[in-house]
């Protein structure tokens, strides 16, 4: 028998263009199997952003996928005691559909899929709280603040790229871009012992890529006009690039640019329909491969809540900003003009 319809929480919905509404919901109450986890953070990321612009006009929407909270509740063959504090990894992983059981679980194929229920279709973790399977809750140090803890999904998406490139300790990499994934890239590839090169036109943005590790910060310009990266990686080129911006020309340009058996993963997402021109003996001569990176899976956020344990302050180069839930109108408006490395949603007050 399916149990009633009486968890109460509060949400934050999209529900138009620039439109966004705190809505009451009564969910179904959690079974024994499931973990009560009273939200904390939640960041406002690239698809609740389009979904609030209007570029993805998906409506009503109850987004929310980096977010930190709480345990209340949790079921007893578990780890997880009330009072810890939690990363939720919020997509979908069915477990049984073939990427899943491929290890591909990033690439589940009900990802997408409709809510079976009739609550709005999005991630849900704009929320007071969440009620989810213990497999996408991972344990943090309580020694990180609540609006860092919530950037554990983010840094697992850059540990999946990076794992995806197979980086090896003191590789010389470059990272197209000093926007948020850039410098979560930088700090992470930092960590690794790689020697970080961080290329951005935006010159405000270089003190940003320093604080985060980067050994070298330039403009794109220059990586194209002059011999830096010859310099830097005697005369070789670098192992890998990192194209978290940019768009085709990124691409293209790291794939001029990297050396001899070297890596360029696609980090961006592009436009739907941006076609990447390549010489393609470029590839076959020079052995370059062409990467592309999606989100994360299970074992990726599993990596970074490892990582957080032994690295507490490893988010205190990004600037995170807190807004509580009665001005999120502001925070998405804030998110978008990008003032801070991340803007997040405070849920506290409510509690
Ligand atoms: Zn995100
Ligand atoms: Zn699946």
């Amino acid at each position: 028998m399916s149990k009633p319809n009486s968890f109460p929480v509060t949400a934050l919905i999209v529900t138009g263009k620039g439109q966004i509404e705190i809505q009451k919901f009564l969910l179904p109450e959690p079974s024994n199997d499931q973990v009560v986890i009273r939200v904390e953070m939640c960041g406002i990321c690239t698809p609740e952003q389009r979904v609030f612009k209007g570029s993805r006009a998906t409506y009503p929407y109850w987004g929310g996928h980096e977010l930190a909270g709480i345990v209340e509740q949790a079921p007893t063959n578990t780890d997880l005691q009330p009072g810890q504090q939690v990363a939720v990894g919020l997509m979908l992983r069915c477990g049984e559909c073939e990427a899943c059981r491929r290890g591909l679980n990033n690439h589940c194929a009900y990802l997408n899929q409709p809510p079976a229920d009739n609550f709005p279709i999005g991630p849900r973790g704009f929320s007071s709280h969440v009620i989810v399977p213990s497999y996408k809750v991972f344990s943090l140090p309580t020694a990180l603040p609540a609006e860092k803890a919530a950037l554990t999904e983010p840094l697992a998406c850059c540990l999946h790229s990076i794992q995806r490139a197979r980086v090896a300790s003191k590789d010389n990499v470059v990272v197209i871009g000093a926007g948020t994934m850039g410098l979560l890239h930088t700090i992470a590839l930092t960590l690794q012992g790689c020697q970080v090169i961080v290329a951005d036109n935006d010159v405000e943005k270089h003190s940003s890529a320093f604080a985060a590790g980067a050994h070298r910060v330039v403009t794109i310009t220059e990586l194209e006009e002059t011999n830096i990266l010859a310099e830097i990686t005697s005369g070789w080129g670098p192992d890998v690039f990192f194209c978290t911006r940019g768009g085709v020309d990124a691409i293209t340009i790291a794939t001029n640019l990297v050396g001899r058996g070297g890596r360029v993963v696609i980090y961006q997402s592009l436009r739907e329909n941006d076609e990447l021109r390549l010489r393609a003996n470029l590839l076959h001569y020079r052995e370059i491969e062409i990467i592309g990176t999606i989100a994360q899976t299970t074992a990726d956020l599993l990596q970074a809540t490892r990582i957080l344990y032994k690295h507490t302050t490893l988010f205190n180069s990004l600037t995170v900003k807190a807004l509580p839930l009665q001005q999120a109108l502001e925070a998405f408006e804030t998110a978008i003009y990008g003032e801070a490395n991340r803007i997040m949603i405070d849920f506290r007050d409510l509690n």
